[in-house]
């Protein structure tokens, strides 16, 4: 079998993600390897696959129970053979998995090192004598004394090689920074290891920094427009995890708290309610979420300042491992940071005292960061990234909003002076000082004439509208809009009433489009799910993953084989499960009036496969032309952009350059009406930049219409 086939068959995924092809044909080939990927890159399946592609047991080195017990519950939902051996089963327990493995029947076995190696074990002398194919060696960087969750247990792996000299190794570690890498080369004594190094973007993650007020009432804020969300708080003190649990459980939410004090019952109860949703939030000191491999933690807050980039990266981490959006939101205040000071200072080690303060200083530059955070973190971690991402709270430049009051006060004594009978356009020209004739001689000798010249004409239409939604202006109705006073207005004109206003532009237009799935389906989707996990036992999240069931909330898949293109169904899972999710993905349909979208689907997985292979990677002007055949086929925009896996607006750019070659209607794309005010707008600004069009028209007219108007402007005669 080709892996892209076990693939699907086991895990039900279409296609490898990062570079898991490459490492598993290394891996196939019997070579060493080590893999080093962020948290939720896909790491497991680098071992779990060759792992059924080989003939053999695959032993797979694990630092804790709870992570193995997750792992071996994942691999079974999904129908592969896999246990672990730990101190946490009985004599029993224990000699029927040996005697499985035994008659070869299990394809994985998780272990901790110490059972390996422990000095009297009779374990590896058994392992040997059975057909052992290949050691993975997960969290491979718990053998550096340089990583942060140094364990000693793990420096036995040193002996691995002479116990299975021909036994192929992979090791697998989160942990990027170069020191700990060669750490894990050198102890383990790997032979000539292939190297994969992703990028440890997440681009998936948004990150956001606010300056920490009230904390609880911020918190509360952020957690409102998340209710239905799974995340972890980190706090820095054990005391202030328990208090802003209480806090958020007295404010309606399902909140506990863990750290490392707490009885072990406890923090065992606690951890597990919130990995099978019974909890949604987790209130944490770091002691919380080493061996978490809950995928749907949409978003991680930090109520506290982290000690240094590396904690803080890791932690945020854990936010979206199944790729979904997720968030990263930080709450900072310079009195953490001094706290922190007087924490990093190591009495008689001023040399680890310096290494701690440096950190913690970069810690302090990311927070107060004017520029792209996303490059800043990567660049942290020695990876070069262009600034822009688009998706921190610095690129997506929120809100940011300012006194308005005077330009406020411009405004509206101009449209007092001009007698409450002149448009917008009038009333910016006018309060620019604008030479054009259209400015009526007499209205040139009133005094606020040219009061507001400083301001650009854009930054005028902008401010105008604010105003008006405000209620301090508006707008009549008639064929010639003119602006007119409020009751409002006389409260700003005396200087009673300050005016906010929206400082820079901003860039929400590059967030990425939520998917549109079927939000109620969704919810229905979920109680299910939660319902087969309560009986087989386990996390919700290891019966299918978040991004199986926004799919399956999107494509409403209505047959088994439809199901089967849904992420993360395979062949065990598909018989297992399948049957109860089409039920009410079925009933829904019928109730609203609504058809399998499978296709759109099945169109992307086509448009994924053409362009993996890069000699058939679509050159621009191919894919203009597939979003305009398709257009032709009687697709809107929307569902081209939703096949496609693009954002609308760049359909929309594909589609506009057929208007320009005169191959499509521009009254294809913008009602008539429009045109005259966009063809207006264009050429008072020119067409280089779209935004400030965009500004001026307002929302009425979209980046789509717009650029399908210039572009038709300079059609081809
Ligand atoms: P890591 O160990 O690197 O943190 P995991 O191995 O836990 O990450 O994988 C994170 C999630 O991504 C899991 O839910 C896993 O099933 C899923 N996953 C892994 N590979 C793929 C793939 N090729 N396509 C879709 N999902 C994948
Ligand atoms: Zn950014």
């Amino acid at each position: 079998m080709e892996p892209i086939q076990a693939l699907q068959k086991y895990f039900g995924y279409d296609r490898f993600r990062h570079q898991q092809e490459a490492i598993i044909q290394n891996v196939l080939a019997g070579r060493d390897v080590i893999v080093l990927m962020p948290t939720g890159g896909g790491k497991s399946l680098c071992y779990q696959l060759p792992a059924m592609l080989l003939d053999g047991l695959t032993i797979v080195i694990s630092p804790l129970i709870a992570l193995m017990k997750d792992q071996v519950d994942s691999l079974n939902v999904n129908g592969i053979p896999a246990a672990f051996l730990n101190s946490s089963q009985s004599e029993d327990e224990q000699a029927a998995i040996t005697q499985k493995l035994r008659n070869n029947q299990i394809k994985l076995l998780y272990l901790a090192p110490e059972r390996l190696f422990r000095s009297g074990s009779t374990l590896i002398g058994f392992l040997k004598s059975l057909p052992v194919c290949l050691v993975a060696i997960d969290e491979a960087h718990c053998i550096s004394h340089w990583g942060h969750d140094f364990r000693p247990e793990y420096l036995m792996l040193s002996g691995l090689k002479k116990e299975f000299p021909q036994i192929p190794v992979i090791a697998l570690t989160a942990t990027a920074d170069k020191l700990t890498r060669k750490d894990i080369l050198e102890k383990l004594n790997l032979s000539d290891p292939a190297e994969f190094v992703s990028s440890f973007n997440r681009a998936n993650i948004t990150y956001r920094v606010i300056p920490k007020k009230n904390s609880i009432n911020q918190l509360l804020e952020f957690l409102n427009e998340r209710k239905e969300d799974s995340g972890i708080i980190y706090c820095l003190s054990r005391n202030s995890t328990g208090e802003l649990a209480a806090d958020l459980k007295a404010e309606g939410y399902s909140a506990a708290a863990y750290h490392a004090g707490m009885e072990q019952a406890e923090k065992a109860k606690n951890q597990e309610a919130f990995l099978r949703d019974e909890i949604k939030i987790i209130v944490a000191t770091i002691a919380f979420g080493m061996g978490i491999n809950k995928s749907n933690v949409r978003y991680v807050v930090h109520a506290d300042l982290p000690k240094n980039i590396e904690g803080y990266y890791q932690e945020t981490g854990r936010a979206g491992r199944d790729g979904l959006p997720s968030d990263a939101l930080l709450l900072y205040s310079y009195s953490d940071a001094s706290k922190l000071q007087r924490f990093a200072k190591v009495e008689g080690n001023e040399e680890q005292s310096a290494i701690m303060l440096k950190k913690l200083d970069d810690m302090v530059k990311y927070a107060q960061l004017k520029t792209c955070r996303r490059q800043y973190l990567m660049q942290y971690f020695d990876e070069t990234f262009p600034a822009g991402c688009g998706s921190c709270d610095v690129c997506l430049s929120e809100v940011k909003k300012f006194d308005g009051t005077l330009i406020a006060q411009k405004a509206l004594s101009a449209v007092a002076r001009l007698k409450e009978s002149f448009g917008n356009t009038y009333i910016i020209d006018f309060l620019r000082g604008s030479k054009r004739e259209k400015i009526r001689e007499e209205h040139k000798q009133l005094r606020t004439f040219g009061v507001g010249a400083d301001i650009h004409r854009a930054d005028w239409f902008r401010y105008i509208r604010e105003l008006v939604a405000q209620g301090y202006l508006q707008v009549t109705d008639d064929a010639f809009p003119v602006l007119k006073l409020t009751n409002k207005s006389d409260a700003v004109l005396k200087g009673l009433q300050k005016v906010e206003l929206i400082a820079s532009q901003t860039m929400e237009e590059r967030r990425p489009e939520a998917p549109p799935f079927e939000t109620a389906l969704l919810n229905e989707l979920k109680m299910i799910r939660r319902d087969i996990a309560a009986n087989e036992n386990v996390p919700a999240y290891i019966v299918l993953s978040d991004a199986a069931l926004v799919e399956m909330a999107t494509y409403l898949p209505q047959t088994l084989d439809e199901l089967r293109l849904v992420s993360g169904f395979g062949d065990v899972k598909l018989a297992r499960y399948g049957r109860e999710f089409l039920i009410p993905v079925k009933s829904y349909c019928v109730k609203n009036g609504l058809s399998s979208r499978i296709h759109q689907k099945r169109y992307a997985l086509k448009q994924q496969l053409k362009t993996k292979q890069p000699t058939t990677k679509l050159r621009s002007s191919d894919t203009r032309a597939e979003s305009f055949s398709m257009y032709r086929s009687g697709k809107s925009v929307q569902e081209i952009a939703a096949a496609r896996g693009m954002v609308a607006t760049t359909i929309e750019g594909h589609l506009s350059y057929f208007i320009q070659t005169g191959e499509m209607d521009v009254l294809e794309l913008v009602e008539q009406e429009k045109i005259p005010a966009i063809k207006d707008a264009v050429e008072s600004y020119g067409h280089e930049k779209l935004s400030p069009l965009k500004e001026v028209l307002g929302d009425n007219y979209s980046y789509g219409e717009i650029r399908a108007v210039i572009s038709w402007m300079n059609r081809r005669a």
